[in-house]
């Protein structure tokens, strides 16, 4: 590729709004550009790096026995009605209507279709195990979309999608895939953890996520550096023991009496009569344990006159358990550590956007002596941190192998895997005939790659104050000359050709500035993109038949004879 021909488009400072140094660079480099909150065009520069991503993810996957395929971004909500997720999803899914009045969704992933064709095409044992997957747009309508591609609502994810005849075969398919990811985060060159996650209604271990490590992640994770254990948030904050701990939590001095209800027992705590209404409820559950969790909120000042039933979608009249993704939704805040055994881990909830700014609030669980006053909802409040959150709940704890004591870093999630069981094949009544004829259900895995969150991520580890360092793997270019002054000397010109022909031969992705920029605003765009590897032709170069080669991490130029260049970069 020769410069003149592509699209370079770098700025000198990125827009106020970028906070974290991927977002700034992604800009500054010219990779991205934003159209709206969470929607990005991926310019040719940022392109090349996806494309590179994906032909990485696609090869692993390929080898690893999934085969391609791709779905429509635009589903019809009846299959999504089958498994009730366009009811019981809330607002991170985007549901249209077309002219005729149809609902549809815009895929923020696929289990319904694909499950869809699994009952369809799939009919006999013979035809398993089968691992489909496709590298499509997904998009999510995420409550705050932020840090460029980090958190996009419209982005690109690899999701695959595993059917098996029983719990042994997509046990042995979910092992494929976190062993098929590993070898595509390693080729990457990040630096990162599996960590064990929540596996939901399932049960079991067999969901792990993949966390870059970077000081400016979103989540945190949990690990013993004596032993193989780690945890992302969710799942170490689990291991909390009972009872309030840290700064945003404090126990109520009265608590409620056993066995009373919680609205008798905040009643009585706030010591107003029980026929008072309250002004706002929840009520949710945890979704994995099943175990009934719920937390009602009172306004502090006691002025109780309204009954606010949190708007869920598909909540009916009268109490209904709403999940953790609703309480988020709703409240604009991740309900804290609400567990899976009431309300027995600290709570922190902070809220943005949706909810008008509320002090003190009280709220109160149904399990004995465990109440929280001083809860703060409102945009003013600092946001929750995830690392501080979990030191809170785990600060000198022993890891649950006894091992040692479990250190907290951030993470980045870059994927996810999970064994899904019968979840969907159940809802879908997705089966095909076993050995003796009778139908039985798909047990599934689904298992995610975040494609364009990657390059976000792989900044966040390899950058210094002149820009991004790719890793070779991903980089948009793996190559950069740049000749100086070859406006005016036909030797630089016939060298920089010479050498840029060479190095295609050798299928290095080069590319040649002739921009005829001067050489420190091209050495600058370079840094800045930063493509890993740099070759300066110059006329008093050449002269001693010398080039100068910088790798991007390296602290200066060093003279290489001109035959000598290739080895560098291959
Ligand atoms: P997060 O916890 O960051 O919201 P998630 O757990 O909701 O992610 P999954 O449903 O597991 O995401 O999707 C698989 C992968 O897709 C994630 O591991 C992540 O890399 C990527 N991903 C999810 N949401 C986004 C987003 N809004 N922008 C970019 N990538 C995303
Ligand atoms: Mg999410
Ligand atoms: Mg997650
Ligand atoms: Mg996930």
């Amino acid at each position: 590729m020769k410069a003149s021909q592509f699209f370079v488009s770098t700025l000198k400072e990125a827009p106020a709004d970028a906070e974290i140094i991927s977002h700034q660079l992604m800009l500054r480099a010219g990779l991205i550009r934003k159209l709206g909150a969470g929607i990005y065009s991926y310019m040719p520069m940022g392109l090349r790096v996806i494309r590179k991503v994906e032909r990485i993810v696609r090869e692993e996957m390929n080898r690893a026995g999934a085969v391609e395929l791709t779905m429509p971004v635009v589903q019809p909500a009846e299959l999504w009605q089958e498994t009730q997720r366009f009811d019981k999803m809330g607002p991170e899914l985007l549901r249209i209507r077309d002219r005729h009045g149809r609902d549809f969704v815009v895929q923020p992933t696929s289990e319904e279709v694909i499950t869809d064709i699994a009952r369809q095409e799939l009919h006999s044992y013979k035809q398993l195990p089968r691992n489909f997957y496709q590298i499509q747009t997904k998009f999510r309508d995420e409550r705050r979309p932020r840090f460029g591609l980090m958190r996009g609502r419209e982005f690109i994810m690899k999701d695959a999608y595993s059917f098996d005849r029983d719990q042994a075969g997509a046990k042995a398919s979910y092992q494929a895939m976190a062993q098929a990811y590993r070898r595509i985060f390693d080729r990457f060159g990040l630096s990162y953890r599996a960590v064990a996650a929540d596996s939901g209604a399932i049960g079991g271990d067999l969901s792990e996520e993949f966390q870059v490590l970077a000081a400016t992640g979103e989540d945190a994770i949990a690990y013993c550096p004596q032993s193989d254990y780690a945890a992302n948030r969710e799942k170490a904050a689990a291991l909390a023991p009972a009872g309030p701990r840290g700064a945003a939590t404090q126990a109520l001095t009265r608590t409620a009496t056993p066995g009373s209800s919680t609205c008798a027992a905040v009643a009585e705590l706030l010591g107003v009569p029980l026929q008072t209404t309250v002004k706002s409820l929840v009520l949710a559950t945890d979704e994995g344990s099943k175990s009934q969790v719920w937390l009602l909120l009172l306004r502090g000042d006691h002025e109780m006159n309204e009954i606010k039933v949190a708007k869920v979608p598909g909540l009916d009249a009268g109490f209904r358990f709403a999940t953790r993704d609703e309480i988020e939704d709703h409240f604009g805040c991740p309900p804290g550590y609400l567990g899976p055994i009431g309300l027995k881990k600290p709570l922190r909830i902070v809220a943005d956007r949706e909810v008008a700014l509320m002090a003190d609030w009280i709220c109160g669980a149904n399990a004995p002596d465990f109440h929280v006053t001083g809860v703060n909802w409102g945009r003013d409040l600092p946001e929750p941190d995830a690392v501080a959150d979990l030191r809170n709940v785990l600060s000198g704890d022993r890891s649950p192998d006894g091992k040692g004591l479990l250190a907290i870093e951030r993470g980045i999630e870059v994927g996810h895997v999970f064994y899904l069981g019968t979840k969907y094949s159940q809802a879908m009544n997705a089966t095909f005939l076993d050995e003796n004829g009778k139908p039985r259900l798909f047990e599934m895995g689904c298992y995610g790659i975040g494609v364009t969150r990657l390059p976000a991520a792989a900044i966040e580890q390899n950058h210094d104050a002149r820009g991004i360092i790719w890793p070779d793997a991903i980089a948009p270019f793996t190559a950069v000359i740049c000749p100086i002054g070859m406006d005016r000397s036909a030797a630089v010109q016939a060298a920089a050709e010479k050498l840029y022909a060479d190095f295609l031969a050798a299928g290095v992705d080069v590319l040649l500035d002739d921009r005829g920029e001067r050489p420190g605003a091209m050495f600058a765009d370079w840094e800045l993109i930063g493509v890993p590897h740099r070759v300066v032709i110059s006329e008093r170069g050449l002269g001693e038949g010398q080039l100068e080669y910088q790798h991007r991490r390296d602290p200066a130029a060093t003279r290489v004879a001109c035959a000598d260049v290739l080895a560098h970069v291959k």
